[in-house]
């Protein structure tokens, strides 16, 4: 076994050692504070003995909690790696021992994207709503904001609500957003789905609730520590309060320069007054960093020292010196796309490892022009998003017939009672719809009890049951993998993909198969079915498997905490990357952490690149203001950008930065300027009331004057 304090500096040292009480971490990009924080983990097992079942390691996404469990295993060599998963990660374990306060059953389910559009689809279609009422990613988003700000006591209803009173509320609503929301939450409790928003309440709740129960959790939580502490939100902040409350260990450790996460209402604040929330707090600053270059330190440090609200501090290097970070500027998008396929070419020839090289973007839409140039070079690459893997037809139904197996739920019912074909059409399932309704069962037990009925003569619902219960009757004695190549093959799932000729979709299935297979081989005695789906239902919104020696693509929100040693940041270009939605100053300094995080991912060569061209308003497409703020010495341009556009791009950043205001809440203008809208024409501000967040303009073109909202954008008149 390895020396645990080796290849550590002192501040790590003393990070790993300080394992009492209150202590903070706050430093750079690539200082070594995962590092610091799995070693302490293996520092509290083996040298000070402390079991890994009491200690809570908190990471921001399910990819580094398996990253953090691999490396742990390999310092302490114990199969047991304790509690080592995001927060949402852990309320599942919180809930699958004491979901009995709130009368849930432990086989509730996680629900994910696309469980929650299923949800939907079935609200829509009962009341008649279509798409143009709103999207389903609307409506997720509607959902989500009504949880967490205007009905945050939502979750009562769903606790205390019998599913009939639910209903009624339901039926009751007549506005489409009470329709879709109360909709859902029916819909929830009836398969007890949760998903990420009540993970977190209902484990509040339960803290709240049972003083015995929360003073269990207290108890075997030792020692907590918390990863990427800079994206706190509130309700993960509470949580973290309630379960240090006992032992009083708690070890954070964050960037305020990677806070990139404040949309979603993460908040920088916990971190930056931790020392006053708690007592005695111990702060350890750590500022080498030993992933990048010098060179490509030097180009992050020149772009982050641009945002003026933060505490200056700059990243130092550790390591020689590499190449100069190029930058890129392409005439068409096209081309930018050809120019990255050609350096990854020259990359792969001299050596390097195509899964070393990852690209990078601020937003989805933008590796589509990428991915045509790849496929037509024969680059191989994977894109790493929701879709990409759980989120596949043949995983989804492969899950499906899992959860069958174990639930009997409605979601999987519907999705795979008649896949492949059994003729349970739409006529026989609004069959089985009306029968459960009116018999307050599951659409699986309205089909056993009606399964003689004539209207299921010449179907395979006989068939079906049997299928089901069988498996249902052994599950639990067998190995989860082989239920899972079991039910595939006895359900004719995979003999219709081989005759419809889908080898891709089987080579999927079969990745799932070695997925399972790890699963079990790396949880020892927790790998129960219930487990599995727990765990995979958390992965499917984010997270992606791994695979081969490939390219690898994802949004620079995917890329938090990891490194790879090439790194192409591509589309930096205004109205990209800012983007174009970001009107405020706070909005834009997190557009620039964004793009510090994302250059801050590269190890050995960084490669910056912009297309020009036309927005979607036929504006031209300038260079990203993040290029322009790197001191223009430490760039190598392959190509200079034509002449005169550098400064256009000045001028037009230079214009809009005057109309970024502070924040929402915050006017830019004084009683009597001029301005100008974009609808209304010019006019002058009467009054500013900052109590409505308006002004008061009189516009010379509208005989009354206007309230307009700060957030609007108004101009200066030219
Ligand atoms: P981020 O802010 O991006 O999450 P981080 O602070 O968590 O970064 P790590 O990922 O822990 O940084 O470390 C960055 C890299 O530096 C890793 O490859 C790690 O193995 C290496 N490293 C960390 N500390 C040391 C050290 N003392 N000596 C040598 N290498 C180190
Ligand atoms: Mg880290």
């Amino acid at each position: 076994m390895i020396d645990i304090l080796e290849g550590l500096n002192d501040a790590q040292r003393e990070a790993v050692t300080s394992t009492e009480g209150f202590v903070r971490v706050i430093a750079g990009a690539g200082s070594g504070k995962t590092r610091a924080l799995s070693r302490r983990f293996a520092y509290l097992v083996n040298e000070l003995g402390i079991l890994p079942g009491n200690i809570l390691c908190v990471t921001f996404t399910n990819k580094s909690a398996n990253e953090m469990r691999q490396r742990i295993h390999n310092l302490t060599g114990d199969n047991d790696t304790g509690y080592i998963n995001t927060f949402h990660g852990f309320c599942v374990s919180v809930l699958q021992e004491d979901s009995h306060i709130v009368q849930y059953p432990k086989s509730f389910l996680v629900l994910d994207n696309s469980d929650i559009d299923a949800m939907l689809n079935i609200i829509y279609e009962e009341r008649g709503l279509t798409l143009r009422n709103m999207t389903f990613s609307n409506a997720r988003d509607m959902i989500e904001m009504r949880k967490t700000m205007k009905d945050p006591d939502y979750y009562l209803d769903m606790i205390t609500m019998s599913l009939d009173t639910l209903r009624q509320k339901y039926e009751n609503a007549t506005e489409t957003t009470d329709i879709i929301f109360y909709g859902y939450l029916y819909q929830e409790k009836k398969c007890f789905g949760l998903d990420y928003n009540d993970l977190i309440k209902f484990s509040l709740y339960i803290f709240e609730q049972d003083e015995s129960v929360r003073l269990k959790w207290q108890k075997r939580l030792e020692y907590i520590m918390i990863d990427e502490f800079q994206d706190i939100d509130e309700l993960q902040y509470k949580l973290m309060k309630v379960l240090c409350g006992y032992h009083k260990n708690l070890f954070i450790v964050g960037d305020p320069d990677q806070t990139i996460y404040t949309w979603r209402g993460a908040n920088v604040r916990y971190l930056l007054d931790f020392d006053k929330a708690f007592p005695k707090v111990k702060t350890i600053l750590m500022m080498q960093n030993y992933r990048s270059t010098p060179q490509i330190l030097a180009a992050v440090n020149s772009l982050i020292d641009k945002n003026r609200h933060r505490i200056k501090k700059d990243l130092i290097p550790m390591l020689p010196d590499g190449g100069p970070v190029v930058c890129h500027h392409a005439v068409t998008e096209e081309a930018q796309a050809h120019w990255i396929a050609e350096q990854i070419k020259t990359l792969a020839d001299s050596g390097v490892p195509f899964k070393d090289i990852t690209v990078l973007y601020r937003a989805h839409y933008i590796t589509r022009t990428v991915e045509e140039v790849f496929l037509k070079e024969e680059i191989p690459y994977t894109i790493y998003s929701g879709v990409q893997f759980f989120g596949r037809m043949e995983i989804k139904d492969a899950l499906s017939y899992l959860r069958m197996i174990a639930y009997k739920d409605d979601l999987s019912f519907v999705r795979i009672a008649n896949v492949p074909k059994r003729n349970l059409g739409e006529r026989r399932m609004k069959f089985l719809q009306d029968y459960a309704a009116q018999n307050g069962c599951s659409l699986y037990d309205a089909l056993r009890r009606t399964r003689d009925e004539e209207i299921f003569k010449g179907t395979k619902a006989v068939q079906f049951i049997s299928l089901i219960e069988s498996f249902a009757a052994d599950y639990a004695q067998l190995p989860i993998s082989e239920v899972l190549s079991a039910i595939l093959n006895e359900s004719g799932y995979e003999r219709m993909l081989r005759t419809k000729g889908s080898q891709e979709r089987l080579d999927n299935l079969a990745e799932l198969k070695q997925s399972v297979y790890e699963y079990e081989t790396s949880c020892g005695e927790e790998s129960t079915l219930e487990h599995y789906l727990a765990h995979v239902a958390l992965f499917s919104n984010s997270d992606a498997a791994e695979t081969g020696d490939k390219v690898r693509m994802m949004t620079v929100h995917t890329a938090k905490g990891l490194e790879f040693p090439y790194v192409f940041l591509c589309a930096m270009n205004e109205g990209i990357f800012p983007s174009k939605k970001t009107r405020t100053l706070p909005a834009m300094e997190e557009e620039r952490r964004l793009a510090f995080v994302a250059m801050t991912r590269a190890e050995k060569g960084l490669y910056l690149t912009e297309a020009e061209g036309r927005n979607f308003d036929g504006s031209p497409r300038y260079p990203s203001r993040f290029l322009l703020d790197i001191d223009p010495a430490l760039l190598t341009y392959t190509e200079k950008p034509r002449e005169g556009l550098i400064a256009e791009a000045r001028d037009y950043i230079a214009y809009t930065e005057r109309f970024l205001s502070e924040d929402a809440h915050t006017p830019r203008f004084a009683v009597g300027q001029r301005v100008k809208h974009s609808v209304f024409g010019t006019g002058v501000i009467l009054d500013v009331d900052t109590a409505k967040s308006a002004y008061l303009v009189q516009f010379d073109e509208i005989p009354t004057p206007r309230s307009i909202s700060f957030k609007v954008k108004l101009n200066v008149p030219v």
